[in-house]
């Protein structure tokens, strides 16, 4: 062994001691930051997964309130009721995945999880747009716009 040369660490295979690659297994031994460049970190996945939680939280609110309203007059119902209910419980299934979404957006991870989760807030608020839902699909688009802007930033898809 001569003092200008060291083990890979990864195959122990000899290198020389400034070698950037292992010859043998090309092995990365230069510093993580000068060898990953660093995604410039912008707080678009903050506000989108804001905007996407606060999203799911109201059509979750807004579908309570509907079933409530609706749930209370069964007997009653005409065919216009059963497709608000239908709505709600739609909304009530959305509203999870949308608040599980935008916490996967504030984290910078699982990108897709994130976009289903700004897609499906706002196309379900289409459905009750009587009900006072036009905003939440103005903040599910926005959400949306903000996170394919920033896809790089996150860890994973
Ligand atoms: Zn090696």
């Amino acid at each position: 062994m001569t003092p200008t040369s060291r083990k890979c660490t990864a195959c122990n295979n000899m290198m020389p001691e400034d070698a950037s690659f292992c010859p043998v297994c090309g092995h990365d031994f230069r510093p993580l930051a000068e060898s990953r460049p660093r995604v410039r970190r912008t707080p678009m996945p903050l506000l989108a997964g804001g905007l996407i939680m606060v999203s799911g939280l109201s059509q979750l609110i807004v579908a309570l309130e509907l079933l409530v309203v609706y749930g209370s007059e069964v007997p009653s119902l005409q065919e216009e009721d059963a497709v608000i209910i239908i709505s709600a419980v739609s909304m009530m299934m959305v509203g999870p995945l949308a608040v599980a979404g935008g916490y996967y957006a504030l984290r910078r991870t699982r990108f897709a999880w994130a976009l289903v989760g700004g897609v499906l807030t706002s196309s379900i608020a289409i459905l009750t747009t009587a009900y006072g839902t036009g905003t939440l699909i103005a903040l599910g688009l926005l959400a949306t716009i903000l996170l394919v802007g920033s896809k790089d930033e996150f860890d994973e898809l």
